[in-house]
Formats: structure tokens, C-alpha cells, sequence
């Protein structure tokens, strides 16, 4: 199901960890609502890097797979308000976030953390909800996290 010109539902809920786990992934209609509008979100993003190819590596979770994969800033891939997100073909994660930040707003975007675990690195980016703050960009690194997009090496 195409949600946007370029996001589809399945790449926002597909996981190849829930696969090898067995685990059921699919959205539960009640949240589509919240898919649809970080779909939007990840347009404008897309849009803001050069309409170079973004890839979803990982969108919705359900409990069981968020639990599985222990992500740091994941409450909101439960809810179906949450993406992490590369573009290779614009740059680094680094590079990403600091392309980003500065237009938070416009992007209507509630939250961007740089976030690089045990070698790995992505951007996530979380859509605004009246009842989380917005304007948050955050770093997370295996050291913990600080304010601000940092260097990450
Ligand atoms: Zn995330």
C-alpha cells in the first residue's frame, strides 16, 4: 500500500529480524493514522536531501520485535511515529543530521537523534505529538547521549 509518493506501508513495517524471529509485524489499523503522517514527515526529509533514495531501516515495531531489538529511542516505532533512516547516496548519518536540524520546524519533525551503536549509525527521526516534546536533536552513542548532533568519529 503506497502511503506517499515514495513510502510505501510495507517498507515502513518490514523487518528482516521480525522475519528470522517469527514474528508478525503488521500495523495495527489504528496506528495507520500515525504511519501516514510519518510517511509525510519522511517525504519532506527526502525532499530536504536532494530526492536521493531514503531507506527506511527500520520503521514500525510491535512490541515483541521492539523488545527484541532493544532500541534506544523506541518508544516511538511502537507507535508508528518513529523511522530510522540512511541516505548514503547524500552522506553519513553525521551529515544527515546536521543537514536536518536546523530545519526541525519546517520539517515537522519532533525528534532527531544521530544515533551510532556498537559500529553502526543512523538518523531517527520521529514525527511532532502534543504530548512529546518537539524540537529535540539529540546524539546517542554506546557512551550515552548528549544534546545536539556531535561528532561521532
Ligand atoms: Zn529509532
Amino acid at each position: 500500500m503506497k502511503l506517499t509518493q515514495n513510502f510505501t506501508l510495507q517498507e515502513l513495517t518490514r523487518s528482516a529480524r521480525a522475519q528470522s524471529l517469527g514474528i508478525d509485524n503488521a500495523l495495527p489499523p489504528q496506528l495507520l493514522g500515525n504511519i501516514q503522517t510519518l510517511a509525510e514527515m519522511l517525504e519532506r526529509v527526502r525532499a530536504t536531501l536532494g530526492d536521493r533514495p531514503l531507506i527506511v531501516t527500520s520503521g514500525y515495531r510491535c512490541r515483541e520485535l521492539n523488545k527484541a531489538v532493544g532500541g534506544v529511542v523506541s518508544s516511538d516505532h511502537t507507535l508508528g511515529c518513529g523511522a530510522d533512516v540512511v541516505c548514503p547516496a547524500f552522506g553519513t548519518p553525521y551529515e544527515i543530521a546536521k543537514r536536518l536540524a536546523p530545519q526541525i520546524g519546517r520539517l515537522e519533525i519532533g525528534q532527531i537523534a544521530l544515533e551510532s551503536i556498537k559500529g553502526k549509525s543512523w538518523v531517527h527521526l520521529s514525527t511532532r505529538t502534543p504530548d512529546r516534546p518537539v524540537n529535540r536533536v539529540i546524539t546517542v552513542t554506546d557512551a550515552g547521549t548528549q544534546l545536539g548532533i556531535q561528532s561521532i568519529g
